[in-house]
């Protein structure tokens, strides 16, 4: 029905405008289905084109309900093996979330992508964030197979690349968050996993040092945890930008301490978290919300159990029941749409050049 009321106010907003160019004998009038937007528009003397380019595919932002001031989950899973328990996943549930979220309009995106607002999905479509805590050997397994190594199909990588490989849109990213002294358990090949992780939009993430209580120790210990950790990574990917902390156990830094979480320096080993993670159990802001703290995002746990109401599967019916709390792409990185109802709950300072396109 709505459709169809479109059409007829399509139609007779043409009937008006041919009848008012005939009567305007200087515009030549085009056969209505070439009145699309995807026609320059002819300049007057003096007047300069926006530009010369043809425009993107316009996109109907009130019909896809673009609001890319809308919450985004970042999703916190731990081992990924054979029980499921408040701590695990199996690779069957593991692959049944991917399948969901992928079958609900949700697509993945790196957790920096997502706090730098460069956030490039479809039009229509969410974005989430993956992320695994702890570095398990199930998160990334190396397996044996005929005298040849391969990545083991059940676990964590293992499932997102087959995933990857059967939904070529379904986006890419996913941070795993370590500690040391083996990474994933396999100490012959945490090299060769973190070249793989790199080299395919993964990222490691800072998970301390040994698991420390950074809620228990004091300044120069908080520094040690973090960037020991820093350093170890480091050790295996030289320079590379730990730029994402998840705090071990959800604990951060006591009172004035927390900005130790995000910035500090032990040993002439410096490091500086743009993202800090909590446990949390809620979907996070839009990065240009005026609530998004980068150093304190919450997360939603992808379990079904013992999550009372905050998991995963609990957001996605938020997310059905209230569509205009959910972060839908506008599919231009450039731009950032909202529907007015948003416009004060934007901070325009985070926009970072993007332009804001307001609809009501
Ligand atoms: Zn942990």
């Amino acid at each position: 029905m709505k459709r169809l009321k479109q059409l007829i106010i399509l139609f007779f907003a043409l009937v008006i405008t041919i009848n008012f160019a005939a009567c305007t004998p200087r515009i030549v009038v085009e056969p209505p289905q070439e009145l699309e937007q995807n026609q320059p528009v002819p300049a007057e003397p003096g007047e300069v084109l926006q530009n010369d380019e043809p425009e993107a595919e316009q996109v109907d932002l009130k019909a896809i309900k673009a609001n890319e001031n809308g919450q985004i989950m970042i999703l916190m899973y731990h081992g990924i093996g054979d029980k499921e328990a408040e701590w695990m996943r199996t690779a069957d549930n593991f692959r049944k979330d991917l399948r969901i979220l992928y079958d609900k309009g949700y697509r993945l995106i790196s957790l920096k992508d997502y706090i730098e607002n460069n956030i490039k999905v479809e039009a229509g479509y969410t974005p989430f964030v993956l992320t695994f805590d702890d570095g398990a050997k199930n998160n990334f397994n190396i397996i044996e197979e005929n005298g040849e190594k391969k990545i083991d199909p059940d676990c964590a990588v293992g499932i997102i690349e087959e995933f990857k490989k059967a939904h070529p849109d379904f986006g890419s990213g996913g941070s795993f968050f370590v500690y040391y002294l083996v990474p994933f358990r396999q100490k012959e090949f945490i090299k060769e996993k973190y070249d793989f992780l790199i080299a395919n939009g993964y990222d490691v993430g800072n998970h301390s040092y040994s698991h420390e209580n950074l809620g228990k120790l004091g300044i120069e210990d908080i520094q040690k945890a973090l960037a020991k950790n820093v350093k170890s990574t480091q050790e295996y990917l030289p320079g590379y930008d730990v730029y994402a902390l998840a705090l071990p156990n959800g604990i951060g830094p006591k009172g004035d301490n927390y900005k130790y979480a995000a910035q500090g320096e032990f040993e002439g080993v410096k490091y500086n978290h743009r993202a800090v993670l909590k446990v949390g159990s809620n979907p996070a802001p839009s990065p240009v919300s005026i609530k998004f703290d980068p150093v304190r995002l919450p997360r939603v746990r992808a379990s079904e159990m013992k999550t009372e109401g905050t998991g995963m599967y609990d957001w996605l019916e938020h997310f059905e029941n209230k569509p205009e709390k959910r972060y839908i792409s506008d599919g231009n990185p450039d731009t950032v749409a909202i529907p007015e109802s948003e416009a004060d709950y934007v901070d325009k300072s985070k926009l970072n050049g993007k332009e804001l396109l307001i609809y009501n």
